[in-house]
């Protein structure tokens, strides 16, 4: 039955004598299930009790019932040396909590906002954003053991302050978002990956950007670097909509989704109201075909055949004087190994996109963030696993 009631709270190491429930709150009588203690000065071993005090800690919170523990802890006095000192219990420290309590607590947070789980725990959210930040950092960065991609990509904080997304491809995993989008932190980070976690990267794939590419080149020599293939796209998009600006009116509005849609998904309506439109403006006609051009190629199963559409592109591009197509030849061929990388790699960041995703909708639920640090640490605990979190509570000595 003890043990049971061990289990049941959660209490490894530890002897319960006792079970109080006194209204909303749950008392559990607990001492260490020790009967020695080292000395921190001889490190002779001693079972001469000199004192024994109390202690109250929050433990959990049980079917809306806090369970505190009252614990009985013991100063020893050593026989050797005549030292007195407290007994080291695993999972307790000089805090008012458990390390059991602030590990589950810090779980709820994974889809919830600080201030909510505070409330439900009675704590207050400095408190809470404070374990989040411990256990974000016991927990570190958790790099794959297997073969891995490497997706980048930036988001945005607050505004234009951006911050860089690392993700494992190949594993669907959130592995760390770093403080700022600064080429000198994208280095930092990319020198510090473990040398041999850094053996397992067979790939990375970005956005058309410069300062990513070069940090990729220096720090991980030799892995091939893939463009984000709804990137590319994107880069038409832009172009499209650019020149969308110039002619949209009130009396001919130009819808921009509608020149967005994949021309298979178009229906008959708006492949007419599309018609009309080209009819009026051939130079946006021209940027829409670029675009289902180039999405098109990316349907192309063979890398050679591929390489030559992408040439029949740079050609076709080269071939207008106009600056607006004479700079996307500069880009297109600028970054051409890194965009037909894609047919050899099949790589895309659609994963991290998803991940920007849920972060601006924890930021929504959390009311936005100031403190970047704070964000940081709840972001990387809402992707964590569960099971690498209840492993975390597992693995973790005393009282879990
Ligand atoms: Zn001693």
């Amino acid at each position: 039955m003890k043990s049971t009631f061990s289990t049941l709270f959660c209490l490894e190491g530890l002897f319960l004598d006792r079970v109080e429930p006194a209204g909303k709150s749950i008392y559990l009588h607990v001492r260490s299930s020790r009967t020695v203690a080292i000395c921190p000065h001889c490190a002779a071993s001693s079972s001469r009790v000199h004192r024994r005090s109390r202690r109250l800690l929050k433990h959990m919170v049980c079917d809306d019932r806090i369970v505190y523990l009252r614990l009985t802890v013991r100063n020893f006095k050593c026989p050797s040396c005549g030292y007195i000192y407290r007994e080291k219990i695993s999972g307790i420290d000089r805090r008012q909590t458990t390390e059991h309590f602030r590990r589950k607590v810090v779980m709820k947070v994974r889809d919830r906002s600080f201030r909510a789980v505070a409330k439900e725990h009675k704590i207050s959210s400095s408190f809470l954003v404070q374990s989040a930040r411990d256990l974000n950092k016991q927990v570190g960065i958790l790099w794959p053991r297997e073969s891995f991609v490497l997706g980048i990509d930036g988001h945005s904080f607050s505004g234009r302050d951006f911050m860089i997304t690392v993700t494992d491809l190949t594993h669907h995993k959130l592995l760390t978002i770093l403080p700022d989008n600064k080429q000198v932190t994208l280095k930092r980070f990319l020198a510090n990956i473990p040398k041999e976690t850094a053996k397992l990267i067979t790939g990375a794939c970005i956005d058309m950007d410069q300062e990513y590419r070069a940090a990729i080149e220096q720090r991980l020599k030799g892995v091939p670097i893939t463009i984000d293939k709804f990137h590319v796209v994107q880069l038409c998009n832009q172009h499209l909509h650019d020149v969308r600006r110039i002619h949209t009116s009130r009396q001919f509005p130009l819808p921009k989704k509608l020149l967005e849609r994949n021309k298979e998904d178009l229906d008959k309506k708006e492949k007419e109201s599309l018609r009309l439109i080209f009819r009026r403006y051939p130079s946006i006609q021209e940027l829409w075909r670029l675009k289902e051009f180039v999405r098109s190629m990316y349907r192309i199963k063979s890398p050679d055949k591929a390489e030559e559409r992408y040439q029949t592109l740079l050609d076709g591009l080269e071939g207008d004087p106009r600056p607006r197509w004479q700079s996307m030849h500069g880009t297109f061929t600028r970054w051409q190994p890194y965009i037909l990388n894609y047919f050899e790699s099949r790589v895309t960041n659609a994963y991290t996109e998803g991940v920007h995703t849920r972060l601006k909708l924890l930021k929504r639920i959390s009311y936005g963030f100031k403190n970047k640090v704070n964000y940081i640490a709840k972001m990387s605990i809402a992707f964590l696993p569960l099971t690498i979190i209840i492993q975390h509570l597992n693995s973790a000595p005393g009282l879990t």
